[in-house]
């Protein structure tokens, strides 16, 4: 019989992404998304045969248990939160009840209504914050400075206490920045790939950025929903760093995705201290050492093929209109 997966935050980057990796595996997969006004299906209208759409949110208690007993599943990835650092700073509360108080909601549903489900928790390297040591490992302290890595910290450590009080399956991908075509235009990534083909293309003239000298651990989103897909096939539960192991400057990103139109970035590109963000976080960069023994994971795309596929994508998508 068919493996069954419940994913939340399915129409996310990473749940749209993740459903497609089940889908080609033989999953039934469902999909707890919740209600829009305006229609947010865009990055899973491919998969509308594929994947069943059940109705529920994450500040919902009861949604949860019922999309629980519903599909049943043999696996649960909670990918949904409040995914937007900066916004955690306008709207905290509403940050700590998507992306904290959301996963104590998700992991009684489950201990009540389906305790043998292993469950993936969206831990995120913003935990780490200031970190005191670099690259940051498992073991590496917990220091966030912004409220969704509070929230996300919270989420951590009570997915980690359920396994241990209750002996749930349940563990934590604490992943670094990933990104692809279909991640939001408000990170800076895509919003550098997205400028260099407008540009070329004659639709936009100059992008403003912040710190050129920012550095990041980016990965492909494909790779890394890769990942949680591997972490729940162990025989023991364990949380992972999931990170490409490097960074990148953004300055270095720009000089790569100007590089893949043809173009000179120095002619196009201005720093603007508006766009230096308070919290910088220094250092981040994940350790892959445990996931590559444990698992024998480590991503399959360069930082420059990343670069590449989310210019190309976005030239062929304006082009076509
Ligand atoms: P994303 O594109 O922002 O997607 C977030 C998803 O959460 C959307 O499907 C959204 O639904 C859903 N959601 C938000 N609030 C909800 C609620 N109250 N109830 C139910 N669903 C809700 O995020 P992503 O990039 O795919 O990231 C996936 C997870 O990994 C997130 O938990 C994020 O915090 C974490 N993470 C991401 C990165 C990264 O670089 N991408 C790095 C570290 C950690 P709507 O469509 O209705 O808005």
């Amino acid at each position: 019989m068919a493996k069954k997966a419940l994913i939340t935050g399915l129409t996310g980057q990473d749940g749209s992404y993740l459903a497609e990796l089940l889908v080609e595996k033989g999953y039934q997969v469902f999909g707890l998304v919740r209600r829009s006004s305006s229609g947010n299906l865009d990055r899973i209208s491919h998969l509308s045969d594929k994947v069943q759409i059940l109705s529920g949110d994450l500040l919902d208690q009861s949604s949860l248990m019922d999309v629980i007993t519903e599909s049943s599943p043999d696996e649960i990835y909670n990918l949904a939160s409040q995914s937007y650092v900066p916004l955690s700073w306008t709207q905290p509360a509403l940050t700590a009840e998507y992306t904290a108080l959301g996963v104590s909601r998700l992991l009684e549903s489950i201990r009540r209504c389906k305790p043998d489900a292993r469950f993936y928790q969206a831990s995120s390297s913003e935990v780490f914050g200031q970190p005191d040591e670099s690259p940051q490992t498992e073991r590496t302290a917990f220091r966030p400075r912004n409220p969704y890595g509070v929230a996300k910290a919270y989420a951590h450590w009570m997915t980690v206490n359920y396994r241990q009080k209750y002996g749930l399956y349940s563990c934590c991908g604490i992943t670094y920045t990933h990104e692809s075509p279909r991640r939001g235009t408000e990170f800076v990534f895509r919003k550098i790939t997205l400028a260099a083909a407008m540009i070329k293309l004659g639709m936009s003239h100059d992008l403003k950025l912040g710190n050129l000298d920012a550095r990041r651990d980016w990965c492909y989103a494909k790779d890394a929903v890769h990942a949680m897909w591997v972490m729940l096939q162990q025989d023991k539960p364990d949380d992972f760093i999931i990170a490409s192991g490097e960074t990148h400057s953004v300055r270095e990103l720009v000089e790569c995705a100007f590089r893949c139109v043809g173009l000179d970035w120095e002619n196009y590109v201005s720093v603007d201290p508006a766009f230096y963000r308070p919290d910088e976080a220094v250092q981040l960069i994940g350790s892959i050492d445990k996931i590559g023994k444990q698992l024998n994971w480590q991503p399959q795309y360069s930082f420059e093929q990343l670069v590449e596929l989310m210019v190309d994508h976005d030239l062929k998508r304006l082009s076509e209109k």
